[in-house]
């Protein structure tokens, strides 16, 4: 071949070929350093923000600052009015009102704030061989052994008899004990190691310890242990054994955000999924113009439990939401929800090197390509996917070409490997165009998930584009 074929070749493949450079090629040193200061923002909203309660107190917080107001039944809004609404202290919904009528739709990212987790059971705390043990239920998609040997915090609150409310945060603060799974040593795991993943972490197995030292109140008795322990809740926090069963109590790792690699390019941290598309969409939305039209940012719980519940993405609180919005214009909620768009933001896996087996490297995402565009999830034939038509993902890919956003698309693995789904069908089934948009994950759904600090910006610069100009 002559040069000149080569070139015309090379030429041909860059204009035919799906083939995407990485993202470090394309990026404009302003924009690479935009990146990396806000992923040290980001990295300190993960430290503080390891449940959904605190991820909301957050977001309330930064909205407020950026002059958000609570949204109250009845309130008149105008263009460029931001107001927010928060549900149980467990999701929250933003809007900043358009230039352009309601029944024109709205623009909505949508992402969820909770992350798999090791919760307490209702009645916890046993006593066995000298030791005080906290019984769990393990909280989402998880690989069981990671939970074991590893550090954990205890985050939640305990609602007493009366409503009283109690915060619970132990473990987050250097002097603070922290709280940990054992796991059995190597010399005497010969039958252990012989057992599937599956079979050899089970849930009962999952016990966090409380406590050794025994009650001196009480030297003849049984449990003394277990008595040390709730006297020492009871002067603490005022609780009795009965104060468990009204309480949202989360074992979370008790592991701090860190740069990844001698080039900091990556985050590990607990709870990117899905905190970090909820915290770019939050940003987002903050900083995007005044929009033509109505913005919205949803920040769901339950997703890792299947979106049920009052405070899921299946609950009414979004309709209620819009259906309030539109009464204030006197416009039709089901029309706003016909004409509206939704970015399903979460993430997705990243091809690792690791596992090359369960991926598909031509459809996969991969870290440091930007952000990931899913046209469909679901598993065995697509079941249970909302796949976003070919319009509208042209118009969003459109979208993103247009702004300069570097993105790429993904799938959730080999056909038949397993798959999964997002927040998607649940917007898609209320009639609003949706289409997944979020962030490669290495290690996803385990104490310590990696992403690309590149791939968190264009995820952020994604929604802001959405919202600016979709
Ligand atoms: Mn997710
Ligand atoms: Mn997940």
């Amino acid at each position: 071949m002559s040069d000149n074929s080569k070139d015309r070749a090379k030429e041909l493949k860059k204009k035919l070929f799906y083939d995407p450079e990485n993202g470090y090629d394309r990026i404009s040193p302003a924009d690479r350093e935009t990146a990396y200061a806000m992923s040290t923002e980001y990295s300190a909203f993960l430290d503080l923000c390891k449940t959904e309660t605190e991820c909301v107190e957050y977001s309330v917080r930064l909205a407020c600052k950026a002059g958000f107001r609570p949204y109250t039944r009845g309130m008149r809004l105008n263009p460029g009015d931001k107001v927010y609404s928060v549900n149980r202290e467990k999701s929250i919904i933003l809007a900043v009102i358009g230039k352009e009528s309601l029944s024109n739709g709205v623009n909505i990212v949508g992402a969820h704030i909770d992350s798999p987790r090791i919760d307490v059971r209702t009645i916890p705390l046993y006593e066995d061989s000298g030791m005080c043990l906290f019984k769990t239920h393990y909280y989402g998609g998880i690989k069981k052994y990671q939970w074991t040997s590893l550090p954990l915090e205890l985050r939640g609150v305990i609602v007493k008899k009366d409503g009283a409310k109690i915060q619970v945060s132990v473990g987050s603060s250097p002097n603070d004990p922290i709280f940990t799974i054992t796991d059995l040593l190597p010399h005497l795991a010969s039958d252990q190691m012989k057992k599937s993943l599956y079979d050899a972490f089970t849930g009962e197995s999952l016990n966090v310890i409380a406590g050794t030292i025994p009650s001196i109140s009480d030297k003849d008795g049984s449990e003394r242990i277990k008595l040390a322990v709730m006297e020492q809740l009871f002067e603490i926090y005022g609780i009795t054994e009965h104060d468990f069963i009204s309480a949202d109590l989360y074992f979370v790792p008790a592991v701090s955000s860190r740069d990844v690699g001698f080039d900091r390019s990556l985050i590990g941290a607990y709870g990117h999924d899905d905190r970090v598309c909820a915290y770019t969409a939050l940003q987002a939305i903050i900083k995007a113009k005044s929009p033509e039209k109505t913005s919205v940012c949803l920040l769901a719980d339950k997703e890792e439990t299947g979106s049920d519940g009052t405070t899921g993405m299946q609950s009414r609180f979004f309709d209620t939401f819009i259906e309030d919005l539109c009464a204030s214009q006197g416009a039709l909620a089901r029309q706003c929800m016909e004409n509206s768009a939704c970015l399903s933001a979460d993430v997705s896996n990243a091809f690792d090197p690791n596992y090359p087996e369960v991926s598909d490297k031509r459809n996969d995402s991969r870290i440091n390509l930007g952000a990931v565009l899913t046209k469909y999830t679901g598993s065995r034939g697509k079941y249970g996917t909302s796949e976003a038509d070919a319009d509208f993902v042209s118009k969003v890919r459109n979208l993103f070409d247009r702004h300069n956003v570097i993105w790429q698309t993904g799938q959730l693995g080999k056909v038949d490997q397993g798959g999964g789904g997002t927040i998607a069908k649940y917007m898609a089934n209320r009639n609003i165009d949706t289409v997944d948009m979020g962030v490669p994950v290495l290690s996803m759904h385990s104490p310590f998930e990696v992403i690309s600090k590149l791939d968190f910006y264009m995820a952020f610069r994604a929604f802001f584009e959405f919202y600016s100009h979709f």
